[in-house]
């Protein structure tokens, strides 16, 4: 049986930089293997920031932000077989990739080469746009859900979707776990959720934080040490000292003197997506043969793994709920470095 859920209410920026309203969006009939989500909450991303005012380019208007979805299943297609009615769900920043390249073959569909589809602000494999999680209802192939674990509360589940495994996977990629010294730029949506992982994972987490006044909140998410950035003398001190650095800054950061705070072999693995271009002076990195990388989100298996890790240490992502009505405003205390530590969207508001 397919219903064709046409019409569904959401949250779109209309233009770009447009203040986000109330709109309906299209969401196709429940094909083969697909579920209709019954969207309970959404969280909200920095990246969903940059693209509603159209920071990265090339962005599709009226766009409905949104990846961090957590859901109810209320209908199943003929040919899924992984979900049923009534199973909680999950939808990260992709909903199709072309699964044949070596990187979807490996579960790293994130890079797919053969042309993925983002949960909005793209088009899908009909030319269609998709539309995110700031709506009521999501249609979206079974082997792009992931399942959310019972004793992880939906609305403190959604965040993991983006926030969770940009930080789990590249903790996990570059061995974050006893013994390691790692450090967290940024404590934001995903930093914070990159403090409580690298804490579970055994690892010494440092936090590097514009200031100290998140700092009590910092070490009750399990750091070890706090320290600003806007002080130089945390640069004098702290230089050497660690394995691993992930940057999580929505803006350009100074890499060089980040890079300085590794040890030899250390490695600074950038996930935040500014807007502007960074400079970086290459003696950086080859005193101390260093590795400057980047990681994006996971893929598919990596994501179940991580909502299985959160859940078995009994944690979620900090959040703050929020009415549909009051997007706006949280994108700005998000812009204001002001937000404990993310803002998620009771879709029932919407
Ligand atoms: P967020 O909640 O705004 O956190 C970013 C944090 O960076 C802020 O809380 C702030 O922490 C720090 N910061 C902001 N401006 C800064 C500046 N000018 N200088 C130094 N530090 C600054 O954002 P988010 O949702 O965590 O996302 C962070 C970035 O990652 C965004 O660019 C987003 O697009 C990107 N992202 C990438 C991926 C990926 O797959 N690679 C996935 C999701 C998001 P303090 O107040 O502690 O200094
Ligand atoms: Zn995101
Ligand atoms: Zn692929």
């Amino acid at each position: 049986m397919t219903t064709n859920v046409s019409s569904v209410p959401a949250y779109a920026a209309p233009a770009a930089g447009a203040p986000l309203e109330r709109t309906t969006v299209p969401r196709r009939a429940v094909g083969e293997h697909d579920v209709l989500i019954d969207i309970k909450y959404a969280g909200i991303c920095h990246s969903d920031i940059h693209q509603a005012r159209d920071g990265w380019g090339k962005g599709i208007y009226p766009m409905v932000p949104g990846h961090e979805i957590a859901g109810v299943v209320t209908e199943v297609g003929p040919g899924v077989t992984r979900f049923a009615v009534g199973d909680r769900v999950g939808v990260g920043c992709f909903v199709d990739s072309c699964r044949e390249c070596e990187y979807c073959r490996q579960g790293l569909e994130q890079y797919c080469t053969g042309g993925g589809t983002a949960t909005y602000n793209a088009l899908d494999k009909n030319g269609e746009p998709t539309y995110g999680g700031y709506s009521t209802h999501i249609v979206v192939d079974e082997n792009y859900t992931v399942r959310i674990p019972e004793g992880l509360s939906l609305d403190q589940a959604a965040p993991l979707l983006c926030a969770g495994i940009t930080l789990y996977s590249p903790l996990r990629h570059w061995n974050a776990g006893p013994g390691k010294k790692v450090a967290v730029v940024g404590l934001g949506g995903l930093g914070h959720m990159g403090v409580k992982i690298a804490h579970a994972l055994g690892a010494e987490v440092t936090v590097l934080s514009q200031t100290l006044r998140k700092k009590d909140d910092g070490l009750a998410l399990g750091a070890d040490h706090y320290y600003a950035t806007s002080d130089e003398a945390t640069f004098e001190a702290l230089a050497g000292t660690f394995d691993l650095i992930v940057s999580t800054v929505s803006a350009p950061l100074p890499f060089d003197k980040y890079l300085g705070l590794l040890k030899t072999d250390g490695a600074l693995v950038n996930v935040g997506a500014p807007e502007e271009p960074v400079s970086l002076n290459l003696f950086s990195v080859i005193g101390g043969r260093k590795t400057l990388a980047g990681s994006m989100i996971g893929g598919i298996r990596e994501t179940q793994e991580m909502l299985d890790f959160c859940a078995e240490h009994g944690f979620g992502a900090e959040i703050e709920l929020i009415r549909a009505d009051q997007i706006n405003e949280a994108y700005e205390r998000v812009l204001a470095s002001d937000v404990r530590y993310r803002f998620v969207i009771d879709a029932a508001t919407i």
